[in-house]
């Protein structure tokens, strides 16, 4: 058997993206336009259930402007996790708010419920769990103590496009939520963001960030940023749109051929009411993780990723948020963590490689 190598992620980009891409540019016009009206539409009946999306120029932007938007700045708390990409914690600081990191609980690496009421004080202003890897977090609880607190939830739904809890869309259930249409996510518009809004206030202010503050031409509102996603970005994704739910299809059926034939480790557990989009397909290694990665790219050329190998408040650059915080579970996920190749573009070969792969390095290391 010839054993090419399988990447951990492949973006699919097929010859409707590229027309869509040519009739954009043929148009002449280019940057924000009908394409992107016409993307903001669609994505909020194909994947919020309803709820108005406004279009930005990346996942980071998104959760910036949704957070400006939301009023939140200098003095205010924004409870995050810290096992997450660093865009979650970035984009607070960058409005001046303080992240607070919170451990997350072991099943899904999403935020613990307990720890964040734990971590609630009077400067709280929100609690922004992350849907890491496609599975929703603990949303119900987390609703509950927002109610409790008087908090807002904003969802970063960078991961999970199609995610659900209890048959309601991830995306729907805080003040705003964000999906990242960067490359290796589960669709893409080359890079991109979705903002997903509970009111037409929250529409407008989003969009004024969006703009220069700019509802009508120089009659700035705000200070705002231009963070405008092209037509050539959005003609993009409104083709990804069409495509996804069969993707997500083929992810769900990929993880439960894992399920179904790894041995010896245990397979990524589905909350009760979750619907799982598998961006990632993550086990845990909790011996010799790196060896396990090695061993698997370099004896069966088998890609595989880790997300995420340092807690972000470990980062030199969020450290200084929480000096000398410990968050036991966060750190141990860290230091255990793999995630296998889930993507659609899998072959049945590809898939029993994996298993193969897999099941010999971990008997291997028994
Ligand atoms: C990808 C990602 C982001 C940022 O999205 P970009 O489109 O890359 O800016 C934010 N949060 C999480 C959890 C992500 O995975």
């Amino acid at each position: 058997m010839t054993n090419s190598f399988i990447p951990p992620a492949k973006p699919i980009i097929g010859d409707e993206e590229r027309e869509a891409v040519d009739r954009v540019l043929r148009s002449g016009m280019v940057a924000q336009g009908p394409e992107v009206a016409a993307f903001e539409a669609e994505f909020a009946e194909v994947m919020v259930q309803g709820r108005a999306s406004v279009a930005v120029n990346s996942g980071t932007s998104g959760l910036h402007l949704g957070l400006l938007a939301a009023g939140v700045g200098a003095g205010d708390e924004v409870i995050v996790p810290s096992f997450t990409f660093a865009a979650t914690a970035n984009s607070v600081a960058l409005t001046g708010a303080t992240p607070v990191f919170v451990d997350i609980e072991p099943d899904q690496f999403t935020l613990d419920p307990v720890a964040v009421e734990a971590a609630i004080t009077s400067r709280t202003k929100a609690i922004m769990p992350v849907h890491l890897y496609g599975h929703p977090a603990h949303l119900g609880e987390l609703m509950a103590l927002a109610e409790k607190y008087d908090l807002d939830l904003y969802e970063d739904a960078a991961q999970a496009h199609g995610a659900e809890l209890d048959g309601k869309r991830v995306g729907s259930f805080g003040r705003f939520g964000m999906f990242s249409l960067y490359p290796t996510k589960n669709m893409t518009s080359g890079e991109g963001g979705m903002v997903t809004c509970d009111s037409d206030e929250f529409v407008r202010r989003v969009k004024l960030f969006r703009n220069q503050g700019m509802e009508t031409q120089y009659q700035n509102e705000v200070v705002g940023l231009n963070n405008r996603m092209t037509d050539i970005h959005a003609a993009i994704g409104r083709v990804q749109l069409t495509k996804v739910g069969a993707w997500t299809k083929t992810r769900q059926e990929n993880a439960a051929f894992l399920d179904a034939n790894l041995e010896g480790v245990t397979v990524p557990p589905v909350a009760t009411g979750a619907v799982h989009v598998y961006h990632q397909y993550t086990i845990r290694v909790p011996e010799d993780r790196d060896g396990f990665v090695t061993a698997l790219k370099e004896e069966h050329q088998v890609g595989s990723g880790v997300y995420y190998p340092v807690p972000n408040h470990r980062l030199p650059s969020l450290t200084h948020f929480a000096p000398g915080l410990e968050l036991p579970e966060t750190e141990r996920a860290a230091a255990e963590v793999v995630s296998l190749p889930v993507h659609p573009s899998l072959s049945q070969d590809d898939l029993q490689r994996v298993v193969a792969a897999v099941n010999t390095v971990v008997k291997a290391g028994a």
